[in-house]
């Protein structure tokens, strides 16, 4: 037996046989030094150019293929539309290719294998974690074109024994998309982060998934028996009897909760005396509406349009965001859409603008609204395309890490003069982040321009506890339960009531049934989630007695500690607080006594 732990990338629990993907298929692309290569005559330039487009012919087959096969299942249009960014990307590198080989007059292997090396190393040097991770969809792509030129048979074909669990170093994307109707019950890998598309399709497809576990294709053997505990992050190999049994239990204990949770997913989510909370979806890609719709939720409370502008290679025109926008509006009918203008900036920069950054062009090192400000033909193409669509639709906007009244009124002025240009006689309601300390000291002038507010706890937390949010998500200390953190939280969800200012809170954390309880505690009555956990929140939520939730919250801004709040919850605080009012005012609560 061996228990490995890893990171969770997609959540739930499998059991399965190990299928070790061997490393000698996923071909690295070492550039070789020039004059390693044989070099061509010019007669061969042609005959090599053509090969090359054969390659490129038949690996745009395979994509099709795939995209046919996953165009049937709602919950792949990510993968779908991932499929087309390869497609691209696969024209893109078959020219750079053709022209390599007739300017150095190389064979197309070593050419190709140029050309990869070459992207792959100015992607990896990027600052950005989002475009470190595209460099292997540019790894995917030249590797599914020279098998093909090489003749080795693409891995898609590959049959699957029952509940299989893939081991590998990584997967690429389209292994990842070939897993869809596989059998395949678990992934686990060495390497692949959560802002990943390996990981994006392990959650769509619902297969759990854990990385970050190293050297596992050699500690792992082929046919193991595997435990991989999607929800913990850990993974057991051979496991003993006892863990069997163990295992089985939680199994069992899951299943019944999404039966419970599922069965309750398509009423009202209200608290237990009645009160309405509105759940809304926190989407990143077209696709995700799928699940906000399955889930019934009361619409999107944030879509992170950045990811728009990750995936493509020049600047996104106004048209084509116009179809984006009105395309998720028409779906979502009635309910809102609330469209937060791109958040660059910093680590977060898409491939165009990195160009720009590497000639000192551009002001990158600014973050949300200043960057937005700073980039006013990029904001106002996306402006313009939201501007067109509320004007038939249930359309927001929403800006990012607004710090004050001065930057608000600066982007609502391009709202209003684009709308002018536009001729547009419908404004869509104008809403704020807060997310950095600076917009708590300025929220008053904030609140005085804002239709909506939003609280973004992700950058709230990072700013006010001086804690960076992707490298100390596990530091007991460093999360919304943070006293501080709730104060602010606090002191907004009471400003914005005073000026009958409508409060959502939205950020990973406020999936966490304990903050929501804390939140609804503190009078916060919207929430914005990932889709994927609003069945398991709507059952939270349907326990949660709001006179108990008052308490303690209230008990909870008088801690010291992240620890002191979470003990609050854990050591039986919710019925020390319960018996609290039953003795002292039992008219308050809801539950029975
Ligand atoms: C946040 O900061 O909480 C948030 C929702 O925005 P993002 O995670 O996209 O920065
Ligand atoms: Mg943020």
């Amino acid at each position: 037996m061996e228990r490995m732990e890893g990171t969770t990338l997609s959540t739930g629990l499998a059991k399965g046989v190990a299928v070790v993907v061997g490393y000698e298929l996923q071909r690295t692309f070492v550039l070789a030094k020039v004059d390693e290569r044989d070099s061509i005559s010019r007669a061969d330039v042609g005959l090599e150019c053509e090969r090359m487009d054969g390659a490129l012919k038949r690996s745009q087959e395979d994509l099709n293929t795939f995209t046919s096969a996953a165009s049937d299942t709602p919950s792949l249009s990510a993968a779908v539309e991932l499929l087309s960014v390869h497609a691209t990307m696969a024209t893109e590198i078959a020219s750079a290719v053709k022209k390599q080989i007739s300017s150095s007059l190389v064979g197309v292997e070593d050419a190709l294998d140029s050309v990869i090396s070459g992207w792959v190393n100015r992607l990896q040097k990027l600052d950005s974690d989002y475009l470190r991770e595209r460099e292997i969809d540019v790894r995917d792509v030249g590797q599914r074109m020279m098998r093909h030129l090489i003749g080795v048979a693409p891995a898609d074909d590959v049959e699957f024994p029952q509940e299989a669990i893939i081991v590998a170093r990584e997967l690429v994307p389209s292994d990842a998309i070939a897993l869809a109707n596989s059998g395949v019950v678990g992934i686990v890998t060495e390497l692949g982060g959560t802002l990943g598309h390996t990981a994006i399709i392990a959650r769509s497809l619902g297969i759990p998934a854990v990385s970050g576990i190293r050297n596992v294709t050699q500690r792992i053997a082929i046919g193991a028996t595997l435990l991989v505990d999607g929800d913990t992050g850990f993974v057991t190999a051979e496991p003993t009897d006892d863990q069997l049994v163990a295992f089985a239990g939680c199994v069992a204990d899951a299943k019944r909760r999404s039966i419970h949770e599922s069965k309750i997913a398509s009423g009202p989510c209200q608290t237990l005396d009645g009160t309405e909370i509105a759940l809304y979806g926190n989407v990143g890609l077209q696709g995700d509406i799928d699940q906000v719709l399955e889930r019934g939720l009361a619409g999107v409370g944030l879509f992170r349009t950045e990811f728009i502008y990750m995936q493509s290679k020049d600047r996104p025109d106004v048209e084509s965001q116009r179809f984006i926008y009105a395309e998720m509006a028409e779906r979502l009918g009635d309910r809102p859409l609330v469209i937060r203008t791109f958040d660059l900036g910093g680590e977060k920069l898409p491939l165009f603008l990195s160009l720009d950054r590497q000639s000192g062009t551009s002001n990158t090192n600014l973050r949300g609204l200043r960057f937005s400000l700073g980039e006013q033909n990029l904001l106002r193409d996306q402006l313009t395309a939201i501007v067109h669509v509320a004007q038939t639709a249930n359309v927001r906007i929403l800006f990012p890490m607004v710090i004050g009244g001065h930057d608000f009124s600066q982007a609502i002025a391009i709202v209003n003069e684009v709308m002018h240009e536009c001729g547009a006689s419908k404004r869509p309601l104008i809403g704020a982040m807060i997310e950095t300390p600076a917009a708590l000291f300025c929220l008053e002038e904030i609140l005085e321009l804002a239709d909506f507010i939003t609280i973004g706890t992700n950058d709230l937390t990072q700013y006010l506890l001086a804690a960076d949010r992707e490298l100390s998500s596990a530091h007991e200390n460093v999360t919304v339960m943070h006293p501080a953190v709730l104060r602010a939280i606090h002191q907004i969800v009471t400003s914005a009531q005073q000026c009958y200012c409508p409060v959502c809170v939205c950020g990973e954390e406020a999936g966490e049934p304990e903050f929501v309880e804390i939140f609804i505690g503190l009078g916060g009555r919207e929430l914005s989630l990932s889709p994927s956990r609003a069945n398991r929140m709507r059952a939270a939520i349907g326990g949660i007695d709001i006179a108990v939730a008052k308490l303690l919250a209230k008990q909870a801004l008088a801690c010291r500690s992240a620890q002191d709040v979470r003990e609050l919850f854990s050591q039986g605080g919710r019925s020390r607080v319960q018996n609290e009012l039953r003795q002292s005012s039992p008219h308050l609560l809801a539950s029975s006594p």
